[in-house]
C-alpha cells in the first residue's frame, strides 16, 4: 500500500465494471479518498446479466456482485447523480441538480450508449435500446401491451433483445442491413449459421432490409415501421440495437480532446492533466495491433481498471492487451473467437473453415498465407479452451500444429461428442496432407504436454 503518499480525491464517473475495478484496485494499493458517481443506479451491476432479470431467471439482487455494505467497509463513497459539466481548470464537476464537486484526479468510466442514427421517430414512446437499467424497467413496462415488436440492427444486443421479448411470447421481426447476421463482424458462412439459428427460433428474420422510419399512434407510441423497401410491419414495440457508441455528449466542452471516444494514450491518459479514461468511452490515440480503438467489452474495462489504479497509484503503467477475445450466445449456440478474424480476409491471410452436418457447429482458423502462422479463431458449439488459443497465437504455431493438438483445446465436457477427426479429414482432404491427432483431450492432454 503506497503510505507515504498524501492523500489525494480520486473521483470516478461511472460505476460499471471499469470505474468499479479501478476504485476497488486504488483502495487495494492505497489510502486516497474515493468516490464513485453514476447517474444510472447507486450500485455497480452486471450489464451483461440485464437480459435474465426480464427473463425471470434472475432478480436485480443477484446481478450485483457485491453486498451494499461492501462500499462503506471499502471506504468507497458512492454518489447517484448525473455530471452535467466539468471544469478541469479549477478541478469541479457540475451536477445537474446545480452541486458541485472537487477532484485531484478524474477517471471517466462513463461507458456507451445506444446509437440511433437519425431515423423519423426513433424517440417515439415504445422506441429503444438496450443499454441501461432504465431500458430495462421501459421493456417491463411496455411488455403486456407488446404482441410484435420489430428489432433493427443485427449484433448480439439485438439477439438478447429477441430472445427477452420471444420469453414473453411477443413475435419478433429482426430487421438486418446486411445480406447475413452480424455482417461487420462474421464471415459469410457463419453469419449464414447464426441467420439459420434465428429462423430456428421463430425469429422473422429480414436480411438486406432497413429501417426507413417509424409511424406513431394518436398517442405518440410505435404502431408501425416503414422498411426501405417500403414494406410496412406493425407493430408496438421497436428495439433501436444497431450498435453502441462512446457516452461523452456531456464532455463537449470540457476541453477534453475527443473523437468517437475520449483520447487516451497508453497509460489511459486524456489530454488534459490528471484525467484519465477506460472502458467502453476510451478511444486509444494509437491502437494496439490487431485491436481496434474502441473495445466495447466487460474484459477490457476490467484490465484496464487494474493498470489504471496503478498509475493512479503512483507506478505508471500502461495497459497492453494480449491477444483479442470475446464469447458470446446466440440463444442456445455459443461463440467464442481469438485472435483475428474479420468479416473480410486480407490479402495476407487465408482460411481453413469446418462445419458439422447439423449446420449448427463450426470451426474457422484463419492463418498467414506465407507463414502458415494462425491468426485467429472462430468456434460455434464446441467450447474452447482460452489459454491454449492465446498460447498457439501468440507463440505463432502453424496452422497444422493447430490441426494436430486441436483436442488440446477442447474444453467441452468428456461426454460431449467430438469433431476433432472430421476437422482433421476436411483439412487433410482439402491440402493433400496427412496430418494426425497427435493430442488427447482432458486431463490427458494437460498430462502429456
Ligand atoms: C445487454 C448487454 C449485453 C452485453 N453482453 C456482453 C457480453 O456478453 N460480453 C461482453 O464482454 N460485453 C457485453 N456487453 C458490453 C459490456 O457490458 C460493456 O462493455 C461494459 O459494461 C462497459 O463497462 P464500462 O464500465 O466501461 O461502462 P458502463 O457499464 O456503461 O458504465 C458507465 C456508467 O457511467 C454512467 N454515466 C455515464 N455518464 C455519466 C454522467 N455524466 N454522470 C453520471 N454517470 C454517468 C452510466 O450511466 C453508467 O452507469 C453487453 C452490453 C449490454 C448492454
Amino acid at each position: 500500500m503506497e503510505a507515504s503518499a498524501a492523500q489525494k480525491h480520486i473521483v470516478i464517473i461511472g460505476n460499471g465494471i471499469s470505474g468499479i475495478t479501478t476504485a476497488r484496485h486504488v483502495r487495494k494499493l492505497s489510502n486516497h479518498r474515493i468516490t464513485v458517481i453514476s447517474g444510472e443506479t447507486e450500485h455497480f451491476f452486471s450489464r451483461t446479466a440485464l437480459m435474465y432479470i426480464f427473463m425471470g431467471h434472475m432478480e436485480y439482487s443477484h446481478i450485483k456482485p457485491y453486498e451494499d455494505g461492501f462500499w462503506k467497509k471499502n471506504r468507497i463513497e458512492l454518489k447517484k447523480a448525473w455530471v452535467k459539466t466539468i471544469d478541469t481548470d479549477q478541478k469541479i464537476l457540475h451536477f445537474e441538480g446545480g452541486e458541485k464537486m472537487q477532484y485531484d484526479k478524474l477517471v471517466l468510466a462513463t461507458g456507451s450508449k445506444s446509437n440511433k442514427f437519425g431515423w423519423k421517430g426513433q424517440d417515439l414512446e415504445g422506441v429503444q435500446g438496450l443499454y441501461n437499467y432504465q431500458d430495462l424497467e421501459m421493456m417491463e413496462k411496455y411488455a403486456p401491451t407488446i404482441r410484435q415488436a420489430v428489432i433493427v440492427g443485427g449484433g448480439l444486443i439485438g439477439v438478447e433483445m429477441a430472445e427477452m421479448l420471444m420469453t414473453r411470447k411477443i413475435t419478433v421481426t429482426f430487421l438486418v442491413r446486411e445480406d447475413r447476421f452480424w455482417g461487420n463482424i462474421l464471415p459469410k458462412e457463419e453469419g449464414e449459421l447464426v441467420s439459420r439459428h434465428l429462423l430456428e427460433h421463430h425469429i422473422d428474420l429480414r436480411l438486406n432490409t432497413e429501417l426507413k422510419e417509424i409511424i406513431a399512434d394518436k398517442n405518440g407510441r410505435a404502431k408501425r415501421v416503414i422498411t426501405g423497401n417500403g414494406e410496412e410491419i406493425e407493430c408496438e414495440f421497436v428495439g433501436l440495437t444497431a450498435g453502441v457508441s462512446p457516452n461523452i455528449d456531456f464532455l463537449k466542452e470540457s476541453g477534453i480532446e475527443l473523437n468517437r471516444g475520449i483520447l487516451v494514450n497508453e497509460y489511459l491518459e486524456t489530454s488534459i492533466s490528471e484525467v484519465y479514461a477506460l472502458g467502453d468511452c476510451a478511444e486509444r490515440r494509437v491502437p494496439v495491433k490487431n485491436r481496434r480503438p474502441i473495445e466495447q467489452v466487460w474484459y477490457t474495462g476490467r484490465m484496464m481498471g487494474e493498470v489504471l489504479a496503478q498509475t493512479l497509484c503512483g507506478k505508471k503503467t500502461a495497459y497492453q492487451p494480449s491477444e483479442w477475445f470475446n464469447s458470446a450466445k446466440f440463444f442456445d449456440i455459443e461463440y467464442q473467437t481469438y485472435g483475428v478474424v474479420e468479416a473480410e480476409l486480407k490479402e495476407n491471410q487465408d482460411t481453413f473453415y469446418w462445419e458439422a452436418a447439423n449446420g449448427k457447429i463450426c470451426l474457422r482458423i484463419n492463418y498467414d498465407k506465407t507463414t502458415e502462422t494462425v491468426l485467429g479463431m472462430n468456434v460455434f458449439g464446441i467450447r474452447q479452451r482460452h489459454e491454449v488459443w492465446d498460447k498457439w497465437i501468440k507463440t505463432q504455431k502453424s496452422i497444422d500444429y493447430v490441426i494436430e493438438h486441436l483436442p488440446h483445446a477442447n474444453f467441452d465436457p468428456e461426454f460431449f461428442k467430438q469433431y476433432e477427426r472430421q476437422i482433421l479429414i476436411k483439412y487433410n482432404h482439402e491440402r493433400g496432407k496427412k496430418l494426425r491427432i497427435k493430442t488427447r483431450k482432458g486431463l490427458f492432454a494437460l498430462l502429456s504436454r
